[in-house]
C-alpha cells in the first residue's frame, strides 16, 4: 500500500493531515467492542469530546459515519413529519441541511444569504415571527464551502426567545474555533473527525442538550432511521452497553488519541494556534496581491477562501500545485466554482511550516501562470 501513496500536504477543506501519533493509534490491536478495556476508551472519548465541545451534556458521543451522518442524526432524532424548521443557507452545507430536513418530512423555511456572507439575525427573526411554532433553527458555524464564520450568541438568544431549538453544524469548527456549547446555549451540534481534529474521516461527534433530550423523549413517532436512533445509541455508549452496532474500533482509537493531544496542548492553545496561523496565511496572501472572499471579522482561521486572479486557470493551477509541491487545496463549489480556492489550516496542519510552504508555492505557481506577485 505505502508505495501507492504519493507525498501530499492536505491543505484543502478536509480531510486534513493526521498526526503520526494518531496513525500509530490506529494500528493498535483490536479489542472486542464490548471488552471492558474498550468501554474505558469509549468513556474517556466521551469525556474528551465534552472538553473539546465545552459542554456538560451527558449525550455526547461519536456517531459511526462521517460528518454528514452527524447532520442526519440531528435531524432524524429532533424532527417529525410536519415540523417547521428554519435553516440558514449561505453555502453548500446549509443547502445539504435543507435536503436532509426535507427528507425527514420537515416544512423547511430557508433564510438565505449570499455565499461568503453570514446569516443575518434580523432575517431569522422575521422568519420566526412570520411562521410561529418553529421547532428548530439550524445554521452552519464554519461554512467550509466559503470560509465564513457564523456568529452564534445573538442568534441563540433569539431562537430561544421564540421557544425553538438551536442547532449548529460544527464539522469544521470543532477544535479550530471555540464551540462553547453550554455558554452559547446550543441544543444540538455535530462535527467530523477529518477537519480540525486531525483524525481520519469515519466518525461524527454529536452533543445534545437536556432540552433536546426532552424533545426526543416526547416524540410521537419512532425515529425513521434505525442506525441513527439515539435512544438506542445512548444505551450502547452508556452504562447498559446494549449491543446496537459494532463500533469502528480503530477509528475510536484514532479519535481518542487526537482528542488526547488537544487536551495535552490545551484547547485554548489549540485555538490560538489556529487564530495565529490563519491570520498569517491571510496576511501573506494579501501581500501577494490576492484578495479574500470573506469580509474581515467573519473569516475562519482554519479555512481561507481566496479569489482566483482573472487570468489564472483554476484547474491548471491546482494541478500544478499538486504535482510540483504535493499540496492539495480545494476549488470553489457551485456558484463559486472557478472563482475561489479554499486553503485549509486545520488541526495538525495549522503550523508555521505549512504557511511558509503554501505562500512560497503560490508565489511560484502564480508566477509560472504569468501573474506578477508583489
Ligand atoms: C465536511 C463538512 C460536512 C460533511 O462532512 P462529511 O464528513 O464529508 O460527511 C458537513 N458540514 C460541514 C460544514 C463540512 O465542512
Amino acid at each position: 500500500m505505502e508505495n501507492k501513496i504519493p507525498f501530499r500536504v492536505l491543505m484543502g477543506p478536509g480531510p486534513s493531515d493526521v498526526h503520526p501519533r494518531v496513525l500509530r493509534a490506529m494500528s493498535t490491536p483490536l479489542l472486542g467492542h464490548l471488552d471492558p478495556a474498550f468501554l474505558t476508551i469509549m468513556n474517556e472519548t466521551m469525556d474528551l469530546l465534552r472538553y473539546v465541545f465545552q459542554t456538560e451534556n451527558k449525550l455526547t458521543v461519536a456517531m459511526s459515519g462521517t460528518g454528514s451522518a452527524g447532520m442526519e442524526t440531528v435531524f432524524v432524532n429532533l424532527v417529525e413529519r410536519g415540523d417547521k424548521v428554519i435553516i440558514g443557507v449561505n453555502g453548500l452545507f446549509g443547502t445539504r441541511m435543507v435536503d436532509v430536513a426535507k427528507r425527514c418530512g420537515a416544512e423547511v423555511i430557508e433564510v438565505h444569504a449570499e455565499w461568503g456572507s453570514i446569516i443575518d439575525c434580523t432575517a431569522v427573526e422575521e422568519a420566526l415571527k412570520q411562521h410561529g411554532d418553529v421547532k428548530l433553527v439550524a445554521v452552519v458555524h464554519a461554512e467550509t464551502s466559503t470560509g465564513v464564520r457564523q456568529p452564534l450568541e445573538q442568534l441563540s438568544e433569539l431562537v430561544h426567545m421564540y421557544g425553538a431549538l438551536f442547532v449548529c453544524d460544527m464539522v469544521t469548527s470543532l477544535g479550530g474555533i471555540p464551540t462553547n456549547i453550554d455558554e452559547y446555549n446550543i441544543d444540538a451540534a455535530y462535527s467530523g473527525t477529518q477537519k480540525c481534529l486531525s483524525a481520519p474521516p469515519s466518525l461524527s461527534p454529536v452533543t445534545f442538550s437536556e432540552r433536546a433530550l426532552h424533545v426526543m423523549a416526547t416524540r410521537k413517532t419512532p425515529v425513521q432511521s434505525w442506525y441513527l436512533d439515539l435512544s438506542m445509541i445512548q444505551s450502547y455508549w452508556g452504562e447498559e452497553r446494549f449491543y446496537h452496532h459494532t463500533a469502528p474500533i480503530s477509528s475510536i482509537y484514532a479519535l481518542n488519541e487526537a482528542l488526547q493531544m488537544i487536551k495535552e496542548e490545551t484547547l485554548e492553545a489549540v485555538i490560538s494556534r489556529h487564530t495565529y496561523f490563519g491570520k498569517e496565511l491571510q496576511r501573506g496572501l494579501e501581500n501577494l496581491g490576492l484578495s479574500l472572499l470573506v469580509e474581515e471579522g467573519y473569516r475562519l482561521p482554519q479555512l481561507t477562501s481566496v479569489c482566483i486572479p482573472d487570468k489564472v486557470d483554476d484547474v491548471v493551477f491546482r494541478k500544478r500545485l499538486l504535482e510540483k509541491y504535493g499540496i492539495e487545496i480545494g476549488g470553489g463549489l457551485d456558484s463559486l466554482k472557478g472563482k475561489i480556492w479554499r486553503i485549509g489550516l486545520m488541526g495538525y496542519n495549522a503550523k508555521q511550516t505549512n504557511v511558509a510552504l503554501i505562500l512560497a508555492a503560490f508565489k511560484d505557481v502564480l508566477t509560472e501562470q504569468g501573474i506578477t506577485c508583489k
